[in-house]
């Protein structure tokens, strides 16, 4: 028999959802809408599909190891020196490089609770362990964070905008936060969602780095640039932190089609802008209609918002489910009258309305 570390044993298993193409056969749909994983509901950039093709005579060839260029475009796009980035095969990725790179059997990560699941899977893949912070309402509890910091903690996370919640957290709070969390404990800072944030709200944590070389802001081009299928995440901080991330990164983790479609999506501010006004158009009819019907929903300064059902929302989401739309559940993550949306394409937003009425209606 093989030998399994105990700390790898402890890992529950990342459940991926079923292909959409076998849902609509299993259900006998000619059209599942899925408004569970905060997705781009335009699609990819058509720019970053045509740079893709044009890439792809190239296939036969290893990418470039150092992702020249991309590096370059989003050094120029942050503003900061090139030497400070870190790419990965989606942001994911430069969280195992971090954790790879600093945490050893035993030590601590402190993170919300609930969270996104990859966070404690990844601490737990070096035998770190995950300490939760359950979240003040809607909102982390920062304070609490900082109380969990103990003397074998390696690293803290923090969301911002929050997943599920969507809650922003203002730069006041965030500044008091860091000040608080020793300089030799690193801050994982996601940013997955910032491009929806309000622009009266929005600040990056890149504008800390200098303050804060124990921070590393990490981005993607999964949600907002519409690229989730070719996973390109990176991480900005400081040149230092990079290159102990460098040590322990797979030389060829951005592929040669990532590195061109996420290089044209940068580019491509106007798909930016257009996604950003049809999710938060889209937020706020769905909000409307679903307090017209009753239900509370939760303010969102990202693309998916959570909505309090009134019963169980494990069996509204198997319900709506069967009917061809997918949300997310939020059992399991201390919301269980909840169900979290991602906001879609106007069609998507009012079949889920039409799905959700029925539903609702079935489970009194
Ligand atoms: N961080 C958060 C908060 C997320 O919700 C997600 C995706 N669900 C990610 C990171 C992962 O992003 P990527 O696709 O870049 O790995």
């Amino acid at each position: 028999e093989i030998a399994v570390p105990d700390f790898i044993r402890a890992i529950a298993p990342y459940v991926p959802g079923k292909p959409i193409e076998e849902l609509e056969r299993e259900l006998g749909l000619s059209r599942v809408v899925k408004l569970a994983s905060n997705e781009n509901p335009l699609g990819p950039s058509p720019m970053a599909v045509q740079a893709m093709q044009k890439a792809m005579v190239k296939l036969h060839r290893y990418p470039d190891g150092s992702a020249y260029y991309l590096t370059e475009a989003l050094a120029t796009h942050m503003q900061v020196a090139p030497e400070c980035l870190v790419l990965g095969n989606g942001s994911d990725d430069v969280i195992a490089m971090a954790v790879r790179a600093f945490m050893r059997t035993g030590e601590k990560a402190v993170m919300p609770h609930p969270a996104f699941l990859m966070y404690d899977i990844l601490v737990k893949t070096v035998g770190g362990i995950s300490v939760p912070v359950p979240l003040q309402g809607m909102d982390l509890d920062l304070d609490g964070m900082v109380a969990a910091v103990e003397d074998e903690t390696r690293m803290v996370f923090v969301t911002n905008p929050n997943n599920p919640t969507g809650r922003f957290i203002p730069l006041d709070r965030m500044v008091a936060f860091l000040d608080a969390i020793p300089s030799s404990v690193l801050v994982l800072l996601d940013e997955a969602y910032i491009e929806f944030v309000n622009d009266g709200d929005r600040y990056s944590g890149v504008s800390l780095l200098t303050t804060y070389p124990n921070l590393v802001v990490l981005r993607t081009f999964s949600k907002a640039y519409g690229l989730a299928g070719i996973r390109v995440g990176y991480g900005v901080m400081a040149k230092e932190v990079a290159l102990w991330l460098h040590r322990v990164r797979q030389p060829f983790n951005v592929n040669l089609l990532a590195q061109a479609g996420a290089l044209a999506a940068l580019e491509d501010d106007g798909f930016l802008q257009e996604t950003r006004k049809l999710v938060s158009d889209g937020i706020r009819w769905l909000s409307e209609q679903l307090e017209a019907m009753g239900l509370i929903t939760h303010p969102s300064e990202a693309n998916f918002f959570l909505v309090d059902v009134k019963r169980e929302g494990k069996k509204v989401f198997e319900a709506m489910l069967a009917k061809g739309i997918i949300v997310r559940s939020m059992h399991g993550y201390g919301f269980p009258r909840c169900i979290r949306i991602t906001a879609g394409l106007p069609e998507e937003n009012r079949m889920l309305m039409d799905a959700l009425r029925e539903v609702l209606c079935e489970i009194p």
